[in-house]
């Protein structure tokens, strides 16, 4: 953290508002895009402020092209919305990649294995589950097409910096780009930010502790290494075992990343994915994440120089892209209206007010026991403001919650809930914490939302029946096995 030598007094400026709008909202992530698009399309004049010069936030800019989770063991979807619609858009472009609908839930040892070599995300506790690999440069694309069709009016290079408050509501906010610094008033706005940067100035009281062993403590760089031949790679995994152990050892002791993913899409088969986790004091902290931002790079370079001098298939590799914005995935967390605790994880019962529902599958036997976790509308709003919604990883959590649900459509979802709201308590001329629960759960349904007691008949599955499967080619060929054992090209 960087000492505080002494304080200034900031001259009194007056900043030019450049806009007046029903709805704002902070950030252009999962969550943002999600608060964003719902708001306007429910007739909310509504403005998305991004800092960087894309939408999509960790999903396109952090190179975190998985959209995981999506349905439960048995196989149902439990996540649709607009982060089902994002899902198929890409497909349309086949931009994006899932195991088929027909083989979710499957627990059919051949299946799961083929599926879990491709990658880890497709299956957990020995079940297939939906999982999408996305292409982030035609979903930047997309997402651009979506907040345009919806009407809204973007700001990008636009950096939020401060909630224009009255009392406890934030009646607008100030942001920072080339064109100065210039504010747009709103009648709700919404922290979409990810880390939580507007809570600070509202009063709002947040977390920000988090046990350094679990994921969300971790800052990260990812990057690509494309040109790999990983039939070469595997083949030299497999018959030097030992030497590959040593290898990885040797590589971590030059201070590299041992190690490498391969969950691309189908035409990136050469690309493979570095995924390194880096301690740190704070996510928000600017020395902090100028220091990731560089050691990241130095132990990018380490690894490559060593991939390609020692592991047959790197010759030719070259790095294609280090991720343009730093990994970021515990910041602040608001303390809300309610608080989604590890008691809620296991309870398996619904809220009164619940706006989502999320498959809950990386908790081993505890998820087994208790396969869904419900998140009460309460959790979006910030606990003595009035006016505001957080839509994103920071809303109202334990760390242990946050750690499992605050995923990329888990975002999204909680954006769609929180711009739903938005515009549904202007509509209703109510504050978003008085807003008409029934009439936000019915909206949400009508959206496409799954929760419980509503489930869509286009998501219903036929029946998730055991399939048997021939082998099939581990690397190259890209095969779907089917039920009636055809092979067949994978089609989007
Ligand atoms: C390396 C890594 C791997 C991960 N792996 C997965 C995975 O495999 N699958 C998965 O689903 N999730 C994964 N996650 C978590 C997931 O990516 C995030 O939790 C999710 O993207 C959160 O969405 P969000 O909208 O809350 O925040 P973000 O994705 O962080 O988006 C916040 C957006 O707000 C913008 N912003 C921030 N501050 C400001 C400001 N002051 N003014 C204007 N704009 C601002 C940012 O630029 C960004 O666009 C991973 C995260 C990381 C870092």
């Amino acid at each position: 953290m960087a000492e505080i030598i002494r304080t200034i007094p900031e001259p009194n400026k007056t900043v030019d508002v450049v806009r007046e709008c029903d709805v704002v909202v902070v950030g252009g992530g999962p969550g943002g895009i999600g608060a964003a698009i719902a708001a306007a399309r429910n007739g909310a004049d509504t403005v998305l402020i991004e800092r960087y010069g894309h939408l999509g936030g960790m999903s396109t800019g952090g190179l975190v092209t998985i959209i995981p989770c999506m349905s439960d063991f048995d196989g149902n979807l439990q996540i649709a919305g607009i982060n089902q619609e994002f899902i198929e858009r890409l497909s349309e472009r086949k931009a994006e990649f899932h195991p088929p609908m027909d083989i979710w839930g499957s627990d059919d040892p051949k299946l799961v294995n083929y599926w879990n070599e491709r990658s880890f995300f497709w299956v957990r506790e020995r079940r297939i589950i939906y999982s999408s690999l996305i292409d982030a440069e035609i979903g930047k694309c997309i997402l651009n097409s979506m907040v345009n069709e919806a009407g809204i009016k973007t700001y990008l290079h636009a950096w939020g910096t401060m909630p224009i408050m009255e009392g406890n509501k934030p009646v607008g906010v100030v942001f920072e780009s080339k064109s100065g610094r210039q504010a747009i008033m709103a009648k709700v706005v919404i922290d979409a930010t990810g880390d939580g940067d507007l809570l600070p100035f509202t009063g709002a009281t947040f977390d920000t502790d988090i046990d350094p062993r679990i994921r969300i403590a971790n800052l990260s760089l990812c990057y690509w290494i494309d040109n790999v031949n990983l039939v070469k790679v595997e083949d030299f995994r497999r018959e030097y075992p030992d030497k590959w152990g040593e290898m990885m050892m040797e590589l971590m002791q030059k201070g590299g990343h041992p190690g490498f993913m391969r969950s691309n899409l189908p035409n990136q088969e050469k690309v493979v994915w570095v995924h390194p986790r880096y301690a740190n004091k704070s996510q928000t902290d600017v020395e902090e994440l100028t220091r990731v931002e560089m050691l990241g790079r130095e132990k990018m370079l380490i690894t490559f120089d060593y991939f390609q001098k020692n592991i047959p298939g790197f010759e030719e590799s070259f790095i294609v892209l280090s991720s343009p914005q730093l990994g970021t995935r515990g910041a602040r967390r608001v303390h809300g209206d309610y608080m989604v605790t590890s008691e809620d994880l296991q309870r398996n019962v619904p809220f009164d007010d619940t706006i989502a529902v999320f498959p809950d599958l990386d908790r081993g036997k505890n998820s087994i026991e208790s396969p869904l976790t419900f998140i009460p509308y309460r959790s979006l709003l910030p606990k003595g403001v009035d006016n505001m919604l957080v839509g994103c990883r920071a809303f109202s959590s334990d760390q242990e919650t946050n750690n499992f649900f605050n995923l990329i459509p888990h975002c999204i979802a909680l954006g769609e809930a929180a711009g739903t709201a938005a515009a549904l308590s202007l509509k209703q001329g109510v504050t978003v914490r008085d807003v008409d629960i029934e009439a936000l759960k019915k909206q949400l349904i009508k959206q496409d939302v799954i929760l419980p007691g509503a489930y869509p008949d286009k998501y219903k599955k036929p029946g998730c029946d055991r399939v048997t499967v021939f082998e099939v080619p581990f690397f190259g060929e890209w095969q779907v096995p089917k039920k009636d054992g055809n092979q067949i090209k994978a089609e989007h």
